[in-house]
Parts: C-alpha cells; sequence; structure tokens
C-alpha cells in the first residue's frame, strides 16, 4: 500500500519505519519546520555561543521489553544516553532530545511545513489537502495530538474524532533561559516547586555544548491559569519562582524565551492504536496509552502489527 501518514512525531515515525519494513511506501507530512513534536529541541545563539534547550520533552522512562531494545539500538547510534540526574531510569536523546526524531526521519520520505488540512475518500482510497495542494494515497494514519484528531476525521470516522476530543491534554508554559556563569546553588533538576512543576540544568545533560542552559516549566495547574498571560509575564513569574526555590541570585540572562504547548501532556483514551480495515484509516499517538514518550513509541509500533496482521 501507499500510505500517508500525518505527523511526524515518534509515533508517527515508529509507525512509519515499521510499515516501510514490512515493504509498504510511506510518505509522511508535518506542519512543522523540521523534526521534533514534543520532542523538540530549540537553539538560541547569544553572546556565548549557541545555547540549546530541550524545551518539550525533558526525559523519558523506559519499561516495555521491545523498547528497552529500541533505547539500547539509539544508544548503539549514540543519539540516546541516560541521564541519572532525573533518576535510574532516565534517558535522554544527545545531543538534544531531537536527535531521535531526527534519525528516524533520516531514512524516511518526510515533507517538512505541510500542514494537512483534510481527509477525504475517493474511490479506491484516500486524497490528503495541504496548502500547496493534494496528495493521493490508499491508506492514511493520524498520528497528532488528541486536540488535533478531530478536525481530520473524515465521515465514517466520528466516533475516533470523539474519542480524541474526550482525551484532553494539560497544558505547559516553558521558559528557557541561559547564562554567563553556572547557577552555584541549584542542583541540576527541580520537581515541583510552587509554580513550577518541573525544571532542569538543560546544559548538564550528556553530550551538550554552549552556555549554562534552564528549562524551567510550569505546573499543569499554573500554566492552564496562566495559558493566555503574555510570554513576558511567564518569564518574569518563572525566573522569580525559581529563584525564590534555589535560593540563586540570577544574573540577567544572556537569552530568556518562552514557549506555550497547549497540548503537552496528553490524557488517556485506554486504547493502543486504533486501525479500520474498511476505510483503511488508522490513529497512533500517546494519548491513546497514555503522556509518555514510551506511549508514543508503542501506539505506533502496534498500529504497524495491526496493519500487518490484515
Ligand atoms: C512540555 C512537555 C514536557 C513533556 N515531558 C515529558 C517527559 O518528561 N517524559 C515523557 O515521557 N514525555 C513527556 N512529554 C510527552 C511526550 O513529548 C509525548 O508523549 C510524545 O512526544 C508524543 O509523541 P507523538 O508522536 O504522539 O506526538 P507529537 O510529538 O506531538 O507529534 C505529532 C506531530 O504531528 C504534527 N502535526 C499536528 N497536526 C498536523 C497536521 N494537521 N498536519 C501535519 N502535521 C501535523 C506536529 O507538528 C507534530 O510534529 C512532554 C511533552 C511536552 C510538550
Amino acid at each position: 500500500m501507499k500510505i500517508a501518514i500525518v505527523g511526524a512525531g515518534l509515533a508517527g515515525l515508529t509507525a512509519a519505519t515499521d510499515l516501510a519494513a514490512g515493504g509498504h511506501e510511506v510518505a509522511l507530512f508535518d506542519k512543522a519546520r523540521g523534526p521534533g513534536g514534543r520532542m523538540s529541541t530549540r537553539r538560541i545563539e547569544t553572546l556565548q555561543g549557541t545555547a540549546y534547550f530541550d524545551h518539550g520533552t525533558q526525559y523519558f522512562t523506559v519499561r516495555d521489553p521491545g523498547f528497552v531494545d529500541q533505547v539500547a539500538a539509539w544508544e548503539a547510534a549514540g543519539v540516546a544516553a541516560r541521564w541519572p540526574a532525573a533518576g535510574e531510569n532516565a534517558w535522554v536523546g544527545t545531543p538534544g532530545m531531537n536527535a531521535i526524531i531526527k534519525a528516524l526521519a533520516a531514512p524516511l520520505d518526510v515533507t517538512w511545513q505541510c500542514r494537512i488540512a483534510a481527509l477525504e475518500q475517493t474511490g479506491d482510497g484516500w486524497r490528503l489537502t495541504h496548502d500547496g495542494g493534494n496528495v493521493e494515497a490508499d491508506a492514511v494514519v493520524v498520528a497528532v495530538p488528541a486536540e488535533q484528531v478531530a478536525d481530520l476525521m473524515p465521515a465514517g470516522a466520528e466516533a475516533w474524532g470523539t474519542l480524541a476530543k474526550s482525551t484532553i491534554s494539560a497544558p505547559c508554559w516553558t521558559v528557557m533561559a541561559a547564562f554567563d556563569t553556572p547557577l552555584a546553588r541549584a542542583g541540576d533538576v527541580l520537581r515541583d516547586a510552587g509554580p513550577i512543576g518541573w525544571a532542569a540544568r538543560n546544559s548538564a545533560k550528556p553530550g551538550r555544548t554552549g552556555p549554562e542552559s534552564w528549562v524551567i516549566q510550569g505546573s499543569p495547574a499554573w500554566s492552564a491559569a496562566h495559558l493566555e498571560d503574555d510570554a513576558d509575564a511567564v518569564i518574569a513569574a518563572l525566573l522569580s519562582a525559581f529563584a525564590r526555590a534555589t535560593g540563586e541570585s540570577l544574573p540577567e540572562p544572556l537569552t530568556a524565551q518562552a514557549h506555550r504547548w497547549r497540548y503537552a501532556l496528553s490524557g488517556a483514551a485506554g486504547k493502543t492504536a486504533l486501525w479500520d480495515e474498511m476505510l483503511k484509516l488508522g490513529l497512533c499517538g500517546d494519548w491513546l496509552i497514555g503522556p509518555r514518550i514510551e506511549s508514543a513509541w508503542a501506539s505506533g509500533r502496534a498500529l504497524a502489527a495491526v496493519i500487518a496482521e490484515r
């Protein structure tokens, strides 16, 4: 089959890898400028060089034996490493979280900056509409966050749209700040301190280069309450909460930016992956299982296995 996959995050790329290995012709489409999804790494130029920030996923844990093997392969390829500061079973992408996504995307046919706006059934397949035109495929996989699924569901798949709409994600305001000297009083990781859900010294993760850089994330409750605040107010609030929690007297940052993730940590729909053999339409993504990297991977793998079985 010629299979079009909407969304080249970890779930879509995992499904694509397995489907391509099974002999299908796979093409992915992603609205972002480049590889990352919610495993993105942002680069910001400063007077002390390029600062790097994993501003989505901070680290991931590994439980399922299949995922253990997958992460061992990433480690052998140099794109993942343990990060003990976050826990015994904590892993990160190297040299940035997005390295895993880049490595998965490299051998595949991915079109970036291509937002799929609609799916339409044709006589014997599918037509996907994007800003620049159309793409035809025999089958379609939708691998986007739950809140973005419903708008894409065509006639016949409304129930999946309803399921996705009822699986609600938590938002996350993320501040990225770099400094010209290391912060001496803070540890590498801070959890649950007032408005802060998580903060980490990004430059202390394995394989990182560049100036002292910090990622400070609002808790889900704080981020929801301040969702429409402007970025400058969020930067001021989270930096001052960080200074209070660590006892640091913060120097003027080399850079400080904020990113609002409206759909950061997914809900859990109680499924693994969905495939309709009649429609030749499938869904995968973290939200079917729960808000973790391992879930996104497991969902993508499960969908490819179901398609292979049929
Ligand atoms: C702030 C934050 C912190 C997190 N922390 C952790 C953590 O510490 N540990 C952990 O395990 N997990 C964490 N997560 C969750 C983890 O990132 C996700 O579970 C995982 O990355 C989801 O992968 P996915 O492929 O399902 O979705 P995504 O990575 O969101 O990929 C979906 C892709 O679809 C694309 N897309 C959407 N709509 C369209 C469209 N119409 N057309 C084309 N492309 C489209 C998007 O651009 C995106 O690239 C965190 C997430 C965030 C945001």
